[in-house]
């Protein structure tokens, strides 16, 4: 556990006026395109004011898997959204001791936004097909509407079909899906391939890149 981290003071980022918020929660180790080409997808399709990335501090679905330290994932999400006026970073789920989990995140945002904001959760579909293992999800759906970004390899009907099997009706109507261009990225393949040398170019922003091999990130 790194205690300065924890004693860092949540970032503070200006709610007021924001009507329509997104947050894109991940480990992004590293954030990639994928992630990037989705939230701006959904911001502008869904009218949102702004979207909040929320990098994981412990990820409980990842314990096994080793992860790079959470400061150095922030900081690679501060350098991928800086030049995008609509995009911010918080630091609450890095600044929480124990396992990050998405309920307690948006019921924070959620409080802090006013009574009739509305509050997006934005997330891949693969991951969202793990949604009933997600800790708090009655609290989960009460407070936010999902969205769904369909990924390279995912058929749309069998995941209504796998999630209709399991959701109640009332839950279901909140998950919104929305086609974003094919991006078939992923940051396990990003790892893989500096592992192997190969190029990442393109892939991540170029200053993520950069900060990769000089922090001398996903060697063997
Ligand atoms: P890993 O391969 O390590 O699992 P990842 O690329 O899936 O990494 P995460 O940080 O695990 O990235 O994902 C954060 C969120 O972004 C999740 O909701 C995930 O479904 C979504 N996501 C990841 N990659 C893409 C992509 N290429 N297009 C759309 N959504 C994505
Ligand atoms: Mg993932």
């Amino acid at each position: 556990m790194n205690v300065e981290s924890c004693l860092l003071p949540e970032k503070d980022i200006d709610l007021s006026n924001i009507k329509r918020l997104g947050l894109m929660g991940g480990t992004f180790d590293p954030i990639h395109q994928g992630h990037l080409v989705t939230a701006e997808a959904v911001r502008t399709s869904f009218s949102l004011d702004k979207v909040i990335f929320v990098p994981s501090g412990q990820p409980p679905h990842k314990v096994e898997k080793k992860v790079t330290p959470k400061d150095k994932r922030f900081l690679m999400t501060e350098l991928a959204t800086i030049t995008n006026p609509c995009f911010e970073v918080s630091r609450v789920e890095i600044n929480r001791l124990g396992y990050s989990y998405s309920a307690d995140t948006v019921s924070y945002f959620r409080q802090m936004m006013d009574q009739d904001g509305e509050l997006f959760f934005i997330t891949g579909a693969d991951a969202i097909l793990e949604i009933l293992t997600w800790k708090g999800i009655d609290e989960l759906f009460a407070d936010c509407t999902f969205i769904a970004a369909t990924r390279p390899g995912f058929q749309n009907q069998a995941m209504a079909e796998r999630l209709g099997a399991q959701l109640k009706p009332e839950y279901l109507k909140k998950i919104i899906t929305i086609e974003v261009p094919a991006m078939a990225i992923s940051s396990t393949d990003i790892r893989s391939r500096v592992a192997r040398g190969r190029s990442i170019k393109y892939l991540l922003p170029e200053t993520v890149e950069q900060y990769i091999y000089k922090q001398g990130l996903y060697k063997p």
